[in-house]
Order: structure tokens, then sequence, then C-alpha cells
């Protein structure tokens, strides 16, 4: 999944991953749990997730690499959060490889940028992350860091970029018409 804070990348990825019985793998949602447990990783990464910048490649590479494994070697996974930058997206091939698993498709959820930040401030889940500022800066991260991927997808022909507006339902079965059969 590829979209924008706000994009509700997280909700379709979950809804995705019950539809298909496969492993739902957030990479913000992994980082925050290190934080909760303030583990040594979770202490180097928490200023850095609270100021809505992105933790090193090598670190979130190193991080999913056997999660990445162990849900391939168990039917599949929906990566949400991850790849999230030009070398992510070289190192998730190269995981995929490894784990003899394909990515079959690249669902880029579409939404405009006002609506990016309205929805981003009015959801409440307690995260460190989630003031006006910081959604802002995310959403700037995004668009600098991550949007390049969704052309980098088109072009090896696995781009699904899907209008992210409207209704949870309505955007979930727009996903599952484009996607590809598996
Ligand atoms: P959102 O996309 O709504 O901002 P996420 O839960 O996907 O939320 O990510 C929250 C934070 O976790 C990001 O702002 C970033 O600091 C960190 N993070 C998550 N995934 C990655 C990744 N693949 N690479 C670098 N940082 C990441």
């Amino acid at each position: 999944m590829v979209g924008a804070p706000g994009s509700g990348k997280g909700t379709q990825a979950e809804r995705l991953a019950s539809y298909f019985g496969v492993r739902h793998l957030a990479t913000g949602e992994m980082l925050r749990e290190q934080v909760r447990r303030a583990t040594p990783l979770g202490r180097q990464v928490q200023a850095v997730l609270a100021a809505g910048d992105l933790v090193g490649d090598e670190l979130i590479e190193d991080l999913l690499y056997e999660p990445f494994l162990q849900a391939s070697r168990e039917g599949g996974f929906i990566l949400d959060g991850f790849p999230r930058t030009l070398h992510q997206a070289e190192r998730a091939f190269q995981i995929a490889l490894d784990a003899g698993a394909t990515l079959h498709a690249v669902v880029h959820l579409d939404v405009p940028p006002q609506v990016l930040l309205d929805r981003a401030l009015s959801r409440d889940e307690g995260r460190a992350d989630d003031n006006q500022a910081t959604v802002r800066h995310r959403i700037e991260v995004y668009e600098k860091q991550t949007q390049p991927l969704v052309d980098y997808y088109a072009g090896r022909g696995i781009l699904v970029s899907v209008d992210g507006l409207g209704t949870p339902d309505e955007v979930f079965e727009r996903i599952l018409k484009r996607l590809p059969p598996v």
C-alpha cells in the first residue's frame, strides 16, 4: 500500500489482509510498539517518529526482514507503510526474492492534500505525531520521499491507483475490483 498520512491506507490494508487471510505488516505500528515497550530501538526512534520524519532505511529494513520472510512462508502479506523511499522499494524486491515471494500489486490511495489534512487531524488515536504541525510535515515528507514510488511502480507495471475519496466500504470495493488475479 502506498498512501499519504490520512489516505486510509491503514484501514484498507487491514481489510485486505483479513479478506485474503494474510498478515498485515504495518511498519508504523511495529515502530510504535517498540516505543511503547521502550526497547533500545524504540528509544532510538522515538524522537524521529514524534517529529514525523522517516527512520533510516537500514533500520526499517532490518526490523521488517524476519516478519516479511515469515509472512511469505505463511502465505502472503499486505505491506502497510513500507516501502516509503526508493531505496526501500529496491530492498522490498530483494527481500521478496529471498523469500521466494512475488509483489503482486502496489495499491496507491489517491487523496487530495487538503482532505488528507482534515482527516488526519480529525482522527484521535492518541498518536504523538498527530498534531497539526507534524501532520503537515508528514504529508510533505510523503510528497517528497514516497510519492516518487507511484511512478516507480507504474513503470514496473504493478501499480493500482485508486481514488481514495468516499467511505471505507466504497474504497475497499474499488480496490478489490482493480486487483489483478492472484
Ligand atoms: P502515516 O502514514 O499515517 O504517517 P505510519 O503508521 O505508516 O503512519 O507511520 C508512522 C511513522 O513511522 C512515520 O511517520 C515514520 O516516522 C515511521 N515509519 C513507518 N514506516 C516507515 C518506513 N518504511 N521508513 C521510515 N520510517 C517509517
